[in-house]
C-alpha cells in the first residue's frame, strides 16, 4: 500500500475536476510516466492484465487459429485464449529458466501447426528472447508476450520491449506495481496501437465511427491514483526486494535449484520461487511451514486447470516434472532477514 496522504492528494483532485474515466488526466499522467519509466514508445493502460491479452490476441486476428504458449503459468494466458475463442496449444518449457523452449515451439511450427506464440516471462525471467524473435521471422507469424509478473525485466542488458509484437502486462494488486486492477499493452507497431485504442473504448474511433466490436477496457481515475501512488515508491520496493532474494538465495546456498537462465538478464524480484528433488520434499517443507504459520505457495499446477482438454497437456515432460517441484517462498517488502533464517532453518530441518 502506497502513502495513504498522497493518494488522498490525487483524490482530492479527481472531486475537484468531476472527471472519473474515458481516458482522463490522471490515466494520461500515468500512462506518460510508465512510457518514459519503461522507454517505450506505444503503451495503452486498461482495466486488467487479461482483458490486455484479449485484446493482443483479437488484434493480431487469432480468432479460430491455434496460439502456442506454455502450460507453466498462471491460468489466464489461456483462458484468454480459450475466451477469445481460439485454440491453445502448448509447447514444453525449458529445464533451466522454465519458460517456453523455442525449441519446442519450433517442433511445432515445422509440422504446420500454430499460428502465433505467447511466451510468459515467467516468475520476471525473461525467455530466450532472441530465439523466439528468429521463429518469428522465419514462420511469419504474431509474437505476443505476457509480462504479466517481468515489468521491469531485461535481456542481454537490453529493454525487452523491443522483442515481440506486443506485451501485455498486468496491474493487478499482487503484482510488483499495482493499480489495485489494471493493465497495460505495450506495442512495436503504431497501427496495433491505434486499433487498441479504439477497442478499448467499443471500437469507437476518432470520427465517432464504429469499424470493429470493441469491449471496454479503460481504466479508471481512482485506479490511476493508485498506480501513480505506487510507482513513487516501485524504485525502494524492488531495491529491497532485491536484497531480499539475494538474502534467501545465500542463505539456501545449493539446498535447492532456482531459475537460471544461459543468458544475462535482469529478472524482476516479485516471487521467490525454488525447486525440490522431489515433490514429496516439496510437500513436507510446505506443510512444515504451515505448521509454523508460515504460507508459502505452489503457484501455477497445470493440472488444475480443468478447462483444458487433456490432449493439450500430453507430452510436455519437462513442464509435468518441473511445475510440481517449484514452491513460491514467501517475499514481501517489511519481511526481516530473521524472518528468512527462520523459513530456511525450517526448511534444512525438514530435507
Ligand atoms: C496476473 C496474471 C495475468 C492476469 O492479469 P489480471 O490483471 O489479474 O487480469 C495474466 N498472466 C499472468 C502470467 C499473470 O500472472
Amino acid at each position: 500500500m502506497p502513502s495513504k496522504i498522497k493518494l488522498n492528494q490525487y483524490i482530492d483532485q479527481i472531486y475537484q475536476r468531476n472527471i472519473l474515466t474515458n481516458n482522463g488526466p490522471l490515466v494520461q499522467e500515468l500512462t506518460q510516466r510508465l512510457k518514459e519509466k519503461l522507454g517505450v514508445k506505444y503503451l495503452l493502460l486498461v482495466n486488467n492484465g487479461t482483458t490486455s491479452l484479449l485484446l493482443a490476441y483479437h488484434i493480431k486476428n487469432l480468432v479460430n487459429k491455434t496460439i502456442i504458449t506454455t502450460p507453466y503459468t498462471f491460468a489466464a494466458t489461456s483462458t484468454a485464449i480459450k475466451w477469445l475463442g481460439a485454440n491453445v496449444l502448448f509447447a514444453d518449457i525449458d529445464n533451466s529458466h522454465w519458460n517456453l523452449s523455442p525449441e519446442s515451439v519450433e517442433q511445432k511450427l515445422a509440422t504446420g501447426k500454430g499460428d502465433a506464440i505467447v511466451p510468459v516471462n515467467l516468475f520476471g525471467v525473461p525467455c530466450d528472447l532472441d530465439a523466439f524473435e528468429e521463429l518469428k521471422s522465419k514462420y511469419n507469424i504474431p509474437l505476443i508476450y505476457d509480462s504479466a509478473h517481468a515489468l521491469l525485466s531485461e535481456y542481454k542488458g537490453k529493454n525487452i520491449y523491443q522483442y515481440g509484437d506486443i506485451h501485455s502486462i498486468s496491474f493487478h494488486a499482487t503484482k510488483l506495481f499495482h493499480c489495485i486492477e489494471g493493465g497495460a499493452l505495450i506495442f512495436n507497431q503504431e497501427a496495433d496501437y491505434i486499433k487498441a485504442k479504439n477497442l478499448i473504448n467499443f471500437g469507437i474511433d476518432e470520427l465517432g465511427d464504429i469499424h470493429d466490436a470493441g469491449i471496454n477496457g479503460k481504466l479508471s481515475e481512482f485506479h490511476a491514483a493508485m498506480g501513480l501512488c505506487v510507482l513513487d515508491e516501485l524504485d525502494e520496493l524492488v531495491n529491497e526486494r532485491d536484497y531480499l532474494v539475494d538474502y534467501y538465495k545465500q542463505k539456501l546456498g545449493d539446498l535447492l535449484q532456482f531459475q537460471t537462465t544461459p543468458f544475462p538478464c535482469v529478472s524482476q524480484p516479485i516471487y521467490m520461487p525454488v525447486q525440490f528433488a522431489t515433490e514429496r520434499l516439496l510437500c513436507s517443507v510446505e506443510e512444515a511451514l504451515k505448521a509454523q504459520g508460515v504460507f508459502a505457495r505452489r503457484y501455477f499446477l497445470p493440472q488444475h486447470y480443468k478447462f483444458l482438454e487433456l490432449p493439450e497437456l500430453q507430452g510436455l515432460e519437462k513442464c509435468s516434472d518441473i511445475a510440481n517441484r517449484v514452491l513460491c517462498l514467501p517475499l514481501f517488502n517489511g519481511m526481516t532477514e530473521s524472518q528468512i533464517d527462520e523459513i530456511v532453518t525450517i526448511i534444512k530441518d525438514n530435507i
